[in-house]
Formats: structure tokens, C-alpha cells, sequence
């Protein structure tokens, strides 16, 4: 779908393409964030969104409600006191929904790793995350970094496969 809408439409305007493809490219383009931080990464996160960088080019509009959000970027320290409400915060968004792990802290503990008796080592304990993003605190550029990563996984999603669990249900026992 890339630059698809940039070239000259011949044969009367006609686009053949898979499902897949469309759904993936609608999706993939209008990424709605949720709109919180946990710490310092949080500032960067919101330098992303500011007028230098300019998160929305990506179809990017960050929502105050979990309800119409798809993606979750955790930019901050995870404290154990946090962590339900991340968890909780999560299962509210809608489906399809991703996460990026911005920062050292979100990642692995960063800097409390060793002595944080109050830090999840890691956000991945309590929410599967899709991309993680390097860095204490990761510039704007690497967050947008994440952001592309994010892109490519979506892109290669496919909602026409079936998943492991169809498979093994249409499976002929008499075969199994
Ligand atoms: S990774 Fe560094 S900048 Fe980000 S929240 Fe942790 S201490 Fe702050």
C-alpha cells in the first residue's frame, strides 16, 4: 500500500488489493495512543507529539480514554503500586490493541534494577509488549523509531489466518 495513493490511477481508478492489506494499512495509519506517563521518558513522549516532530503525520491522536485507545506507550518507571492499574488499563483498551516499552525503566527496571525493591524489572511481567524502545530517556527520534517497528508488525498481521486453536478444532481426528 505504500505510496499507493501518490501514483496516477489508471483503468478507471480501480484498486485490487487483499483485505489484509487494506485493513492493515487503515489501522497501522491512525494509531490512537493512550495519553499517560510514568516518569521522565514521559516528556519525551510528549516531545513527540509537539510541533518538531509531529507524532500526527502518522495518523497518531493520543486518547484520554483507554476505551479508544490502541496502543499503550509505557514511558516511566513501573512501580509495583502501578502495576495493577497499567494491567487494568490494558484490558480496557480495545482489540486489536499494542504496546511499545519506552525506556530503560519500562524495559527492564532500568536504573532500579538492582536496588528498586518498588520497580517491576520490566512491563512485559504484567502486559505483553510488542516493541521496545532503547535508551534513559530514549530521544523523540527513537520513540518514532518504535513507532515504524510498530508499523511493520502491523503490516505483516493477517486477520484471514487461522489461529492455532482453529486449526487444531477443524483438524480430522481421524488424521490427528
Ligand atoms: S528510563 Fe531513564 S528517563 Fe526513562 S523513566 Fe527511567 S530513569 Fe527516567
Amino acid at each position: 500500500m505504500k505510496g499507493l495513493l501518490d501514483q496516477q490511477f489508471e483503468n478507471g481508478g480501480v484498486i485490487i488489493t487483499k483485505v489484509d492489506d487494506l485493513l492493515n494499512w487503515s489501522r497501522l495509519s491512525s494509531l490512537f495512543p493512550m495519553t499517560f506517563g510514568l516518569a521522565c521518558c514521559a516528556i519525551e513522549f510528549m516531545s513527540t507529539g509537539s510541533t518538531v516532530y509531529d507524532m500526527d503525520r502518522f495518523g497518531m491522536v493520543p486518547r484520554a480514554s483507554p476505551r479508544q485507545s490502541d496502543v499503550m506507550i509505557v514511558s516511566g518507571t513501573v512501580t509495583f503500586k502501578m502495576a495493577d492499574r497499567i494491567k487494568q488499563l490494558y484490558e480496557q483498551m480495545s482489540e486489536p490493541r499494542y504496546v511499545i516499552s519506552m525506556g530503560s525503566c519500562s524495559n527492564c527496571g532500568g536504573p532500579y534494577w538492582q536496588h528498586g525493591y518498588h520497580v517491576v524489572k520490566g512491563v512485559d511481567r504484567i502486559i505483553p509488549v510488542d516493541v521496545y524502545v532503547p535508551g534513559c530517556p530514549p530521544r523523540p527520534e527513537a520513540l518514532i523509531g518504535g513507532i515504524l517497528k510498530l508499523h511493520e508488525k502491523i503490516r505483516s498481521e493477517s486477520r484471514m489466518k487461522p489461529t492455532a486453536i482453529e486449526q487444531l478444532m477443524n483438524k480430522d481426528p481421524q488424521h490427528a
